[in-house]
Order: structure tokens, then C-alpha cells, then sequence
């Protein structure tokens, strides 16, 4: 069942949100050649406590880090560890921020230094089919519009989505009904109402969509190797249209 939301928890949902939305911004800009996804880490952690926050994935069904840190042909999940990052490759930071009994989720993925035109290729078109997504977001549309346009414009342009996992509904968990997967047929899935707030989250792969979990449980790997992207934002359904909650503090969403 889907958890409408009032315009007073949406507003909860957003201050969660922007602790997000910052946090990312931070990291974003920190993310160069020779730091660790452990360090990342630290300070995703101290952003999200010092904003009188809880960090949402630490703990989490045993998830032991504040951010999932997911680099190159890693799809989502990866622990965060001792390894550095290196110029060429390209890390998703995936973040949740609870505050006030709210969750807000969102995640990016950033360039370490050059990276291919290929892997750029593949992060613009993974960055542009979420904003496409987000257009959908509006009451009367249905749950696949929102799916249909991010697989439409991914796979228009060669890449693939990955079937293995979706986005979500969001709210006072982070993870509520209704799935959200990355592909469907347009026209088809219930009526997305006033109140719905839903972390919309393509994860595309430059090549097939198969994904293996790895032995420590969590991080997820394409099968084939190749390069993985992923961007996510909580996005609410209003009679204003579409509101993105984990923007930054001046409404900036942080892609
Ligand atoms: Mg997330
Ligand atoms: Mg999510």
C-alpha cells in the first residue's frame, strides 16, 4: 500500500532531504584521485550527525557505513574501504539522512579526475533519464510513465538498465511500496497521486544488464565488468508538480 503524504510531512521529509542534498554536494566536491571511500565516509557521517541528523543506511539490515560507495563496475552497495580512488574511475555515493522520524535518499555519481568520453557518455545519459523521470512525476500520470522514460531514454542512446533492482517508495521508511523499477510500459501501473513521494533510481550499464552480488553480501558488480552509473533522487508528487526533497539547502538538485 502506498503511504500518501501530508504537506506537513512532506516539508519534514524535505529538511531531511536537504541534509542529503548537502551532504552529497560536500562529498562531490572532495572526490579527486588518492582519497579513500572510507574517508568519504567520515564525512558523510559527521555532515549528516552535525545537521542533527541519524545516518539511514548505518545499520541497516547490518549495512556498516553512512554511504554506499560503489566504484566503476560496481552497480550499488559497495562498502566503503581502504581503497583510493584513481583518475579515470567513477564513484556512486549513495546517501539517507533520518531526521525527525523522516528518511530522505539520494545518490550520484561523480568523475575521479579524466575520465573516458565513454564513461562520460554513460553518466550524462544515466544523469538526463532521471530528469526525465522527474518530469513524470505528476498526479494523473501512471507508476510506469516514470519508468518507461528513464528506460526509453537509455536504452535509445545503447546502454542498459539494470533489472535486479528499482526505486521505491519513501517516508517515514526508506523503503515503502510502491517498487519502482527502471523499465515497464508506458500507460500501465497505478495513478500516482498528490502525496506520494517516490526515490526514483536508474542504475544503467555501458554494457548488459547483469549484475552479480559479491561474497561480502552487499556490493553489486555487473557481470560483464563494464562500467555502471547510478543517480537518485526522492521526489514527491504536488499539486505544484513534481518537488525534488534532496535538493540542496538553495534548491539546487545535486546531480
Ligand atoms: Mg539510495
Ligand atoms: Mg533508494
Amino acid at each position: 500500500m502506498v503511504i500518501r503524504k501530508s504537506r506537513a510531512e512532506i516539508e519534514k521529509m524535505r529538511r531531511a532531504g536537504v541534509i542529503v542534498g548537502e551532504t552529497l554536494r560536500r562529498l562531490r566536491q572532495l572526490v579527486e584521485p588518492g582519497i579513500s571511500t572510507r574517508e568519504l565516509d567520515a564525512v558523510a557521517e559527521s555532515s549528516i550527525r552535525s545537521a542533527g541528523a541519524y545516518p539511514t543506511f548505518k545499520g541497516y539490515r547490518g549495512f556498516p557505513a553512512s554511504i554506499c560507495a560503489s566504484v566503476n563496475d560496481e552497480v550499488v552497495h559497495g562498502i566503503p574501504s581502504a581503497r583510493q580512488l584513481k583518475n579515470g574511475d567513477i564513484i556512486k555515493i549513495d546517501c539517507g539522512a533520518t531526521l525527525d522520524g523522516y528518511v530522505g535518499d539520494a545518490a550520484i555519481t561523480v568523475a575521479v579526475g579524466e575520465i573516458s568520453p565513454e564513461v562520460r557518455r554513460l553518466v550524462d545519459v544515466t544523469r538526463e533519464s532521471l530528469l526525465k523521470a522527474i518530469e513524470k512525476m505528476v498526479a494523473g500520470n501512471r507508476l510506469y510513465d516514470v519508468s518507461y522514460a528513464v528506460q526509453h531514454y537509455v536504452e535509445e542512446r545503447g546502454f542498459s538498465i539494470v533489472r535486479d533492482f528499482c526505486g521505491h517508495g519513501i517516508g517515514q521508511r526508506m523503503h515503502e511500496d510502491p517498487q519502482v523499477p527502471n523499465y515497464g510500459r508506458p500507460g500501465t501501473g497505478p495513478l500516482l497521486k498528490e502525496g506520494w513521494v517516490l526515490a526514483i533510481e536508474p542504475m544503467v550499464n555501458q554494457g548488459g544488464h547483469e549484475v552479480n552480488i559479491l561474497s561480502d553480501g552487499w556490493t553489486v558488480r555487473t557481470r560483464d565488468g563494464k562500467f555502471s552509473s547510478h543517480f537518485e533522487h526522492s521526489i514527491a508528487v504536488t499539486d505544484s508538480g513534481p518537488q525534488v526533497l534532496t535538493a540542496g539547502e538553495d534548491g539546487e538538485i545535486i546531480l
